[in-house]
Formats: structure tokens, sequence, C-alpha cells
């Protein structure tokens, strides 16, 4: 029997200093609380109460080559020996973004950033100071990172306090969002072109951005309409709108050279993050000459005192020599693919009601009867008190998915991992029924 003693003594202890006793939120939310972890290796993570769980979590994604490998390990080590921070630029740095610019369609200049979050807001910067004007259209469902005008509107109690399509209503994830942040964007339901259109042709003139997952990773993993994001991309040529793509979880996994890549649509900004480090904190934007120029010229500012540091540049130029030699993406497809088959099986044979979403790479869980989804709101009818179960009965059998039933595949799971991992969600599903 699995027990977690350890970890919620640990967490009790943590409280006292640590606000809640994690340091990002999401940590809050694993089995039966938060769980302090000792080590990680290739597809397993180790926690203090002597656990192992074979681990589709993958730090919420970075992990594309499984934990702790030793190349990229290596690398940090031998780069960090010489240095770790400069206050100025080292050679590394610029291997990296011809590294970049070689595999990213849109990548003609760029700039490093530490996470996903930041680099989302620089984005926004650039749009602005190039179109002079000052909102974004985003949609929802979308996560753009935690600050404030992308926090508003990343929360409704259900598709219906949504309300109108067309002028949804917005809600705060948090207390404290500063209210003219709220000003800062139009939001819309996704994948929904004829909407978007309207509202652009509408609201062009106020328009600086359109910012988009190319695919909704973040609720339901759910892939873009046949000609949708084409249609943005027109949109944003129509009326001298910059289009986003934020790839913080699609960079790498879906593709080396990016969703972009994958569906074959150019952004004229856009984020990495997540993967392209195997857990280290760098992120880029990357964007078209056009649009970056305004940062070389020093009418936008970027800065960071952290920036582009020795370990993250390490670990960005390792991870991305190994993703190149070892070519491990027909692989996540088909354990992907082959995990999410056997989800589905498992769940028709137990007559359980499990939609099963995604590419392979990354898909997502959630039991719905929906026939189908394409946009968050349907994702809010699920029922998210059986995936609590599922996914904490999962942990308790020692294997990790992301709560709200996100799972991660990297080039560190095996043939094996992923039967256990079917014959694991069989048993489960068998016994909630
Ligand atoms: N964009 C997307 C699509 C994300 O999934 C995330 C984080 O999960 C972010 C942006 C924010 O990135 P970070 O957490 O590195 O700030």
């Amino acid at each position: 029997m699995t027990t977690y003693s350890e970890s919620a003594a640990l967490l009790k202890r943590a409280k006292n200093v640590l606000a809640g006793g994690v340091s990002s939120e999401f940590r809050k939310y694993n089995h039966p609380h938060a769980i302090f972890y000792t080590h990680g290796k290739g597809s397993r993570i180790y926690d203090v109460d002597g656990n192992e769980y074979l681990d589709f979590t993958l730090s919420q994604g970075p992990l594309l080559l499984g934990h702790s490998h030793p190349e990229v390990l290596q690398a940090i080590n031998d780069y960090s020996d010489q240095g770790q921070l400069f206050a100025g630029q080292h050679i590394r740095e610029i291997e990296l973004a011809e590294k970049l610019a070689e595999l990213i369609p849109s990548a003609e200049l760029m700039r490093f950033c530490l996470d996903g979050s930041e680099a989302v807001q620089t984005a926004f910067r650039v749009a602005r100071a190039k179109t002079g004007k000052s909102k974004f259209l985003r949609f929802e469902g979308h996560y753009h990172g935690w600050l404030d005008n992308v926090a508003w509107g990343l929360s409704a109690p259900s598709a219906e306090a949504m309300g109108d399509r067309e002028n949804p209503n917005v809600f705060p994830w948090s207390a404290g969002l500063a209210d003219h942040a709220r000003d800062e964007f139009i939001i819309l339901p996704w994948n929904d072109l004829e909407l978007v259109r309207k509202t652009v042709a509408e609201h062009h003139h106020e328009l600086a951005a359109i910012i988009t997952e190319p695919i909704m990773c973040n609720n339901g993993c759910i892939t873009p309409q046949k000609g949708f994001l084409q249609g943005l991309r027109d949109l944003c040529d129509q009326y001298g709108i910059a289009l986003i793509f934020d790839e913080v979880i699609t960079g790498f996994r879906v593709s080396l050279r990016g969703a972009q890549h994958y569906f074959g649509i150019t952004p004229d900004l856009s984020i990495f993050a997540k993967a392209i480090a195997s857990g280290y904190p760098i992120s880029a934007i990357v964007g078209k000459r056009e649009w970056m120029s305004l940062i070389e010229e020093a009418k936008v500012i970027h800065a960071g005192t952290m920036n582009a540091s020795n370990p993250t540049v390490a670990a960005a130029l390792a991870t991305i020599q190994v993703l190149e030699r070892d070519q491990p993406h027909e692989r996540l497809y088909r354990l992907g693919q082959k995990l999410m088959a056997g989800l589905t099986k498992a769940a028709a044979e137990t007559g359980q009601n499990l939609r099963v979403q995604g590419l392979g790479p990354m898909f997502h869980t959630g039991f719905t009867d929906l026939e189908t989804v394409t946009d968050y709101r349907a994702t809010l009818s699920y029922d998210k008190a059986k995936l609590g179960k599922f996914i904490a009965a999962m942990h308790d059998k020692g294997v990790r998915v992301i709560g709200r039933g996100l799972w991660y595949i990297s080039a560190a799971h095996t043939e094996a991992d992923i039967d256990h991992a079917i014959q694991t969600a069989r048993q489960v599903l068998e016994s909630m029924a």
C-alpha cells in the first residue's frame, strides 16, 4: 500500500515558511497533497516515502529526454566549471541562437529569457511597439503564464457562466489582478474562425497581436480545426497584426522545429520554453527580423540579470544535440499513440466514458460523453471528480499523471512502461466501474 507520511510531515514543516508549502501553485495539487521528491532518473521519479512512480508528468512537460539525462548533466557541469553568469556575452549563446534559427521557421532574431511567462510579455511589448496598437486577442482555455493580463479569464465556473460567445464573461484566476489588465485583451472561444474574423474586422484598429497555443495543450489537448491557424495568419496579414504562437508546450515536443513546422504556418513571433532545456530555466522569444528588430534597435527594451546563464545555455544545447542525434520523435508519437489506444480500449471494455485526445507526445484524458470537443467550453462539462479519482488511484499504483489529465511522453519511456501504464489504467478503470 502506498503511503505518503514522510511527504505529509515535510509539507507540515514547509507550510511554516513556504506559502502553502510549495513554490508554485500547481504543485499543491498532487495526490493526496504536495509530494516531496528525492530524485528522478529516466522515466521514473522517487519520493521521500520511497515510492517509485512511472512519470508522465515530466515536470509539467520540460523533461522531453526524461529525468537526469547524463549527457545534459555532463554538459551543464562542464560549462558551469568555466563560469556561471558574466553580465556579458558568451560563445555558446550564439551557438544556441544559431541552432534555433536553423531549426525554427520563424526564428530570424531572438532573445533568451528565463521562463515562458516573461517571454510572452516580451512578445506583447514588441507587437504593441511595432503596430502602435494596444490590445491582444487571446482564446479561452489557453494558458500563457500567470501574469495579470493573461490570468484574467483563466478560470470559469462553468460554460454557462462564460455567457455569450461573442462577448464572453471573464473571471479572475487570482485576487489582486490589476483591473486595467482586463482591458488589455479581447477573449474568444478557440477554433471558431468565423467568430475571430467578425471580431477582428470590428476591432483591428486596436489589436496589436493574436496569441494562440498552436494546439490547446492546457485544456483537453485540442488540435486546431482545419484552416483555423491559416485563417489567423491571413487575418494578421490583412490587418497588420502580429501572430504569436505560444510554443511553450508544443516547442520541441511536437517536432524539433515546433508546431509551426508541423502545421506549416509561420507566426511573426513565438515563445519557446519548457522542453528546450530539460528542466533548466531558459526560454526564447523568437521572430521575424521585421518584428524583433525593435529589440535590436532598443526601441523595445528586453532585459534580465539571469538570462542565458552558462548552465541553462549548456542544457539547451545538449538537449537539442541529443534530440538531433537520436531523432526520438517518431518513437514519441508511436508510444504516445499506443498508450492513447490502450487507454481508449481499456475504457471501452470497462464501460468508462474516458475521452483520450491529443497527438501522442502529449495527450489528455477526461471523463465525458461528448463525441467531439473543439474548445474549452466543452471541457468544462467533463467529470472532474471522476478524473480526480482516476488520477489518485493511478498515483497510488505508481503511475504519475498531471492532475488535470494531461500526459507527457519522453524519449526515456519504453514499450514496457507504456504496457505497464495501460495495464494499471485498466485495473483502475475496472475498480471504478
Ligand atoms: N505558455 C504555455 C502554453 C504554458 O503551458 C506555460 C506554462 O505551463 C506558459 C506559457 C508559462 O510558462 P512558465 O511557467 O515557464 O512561465
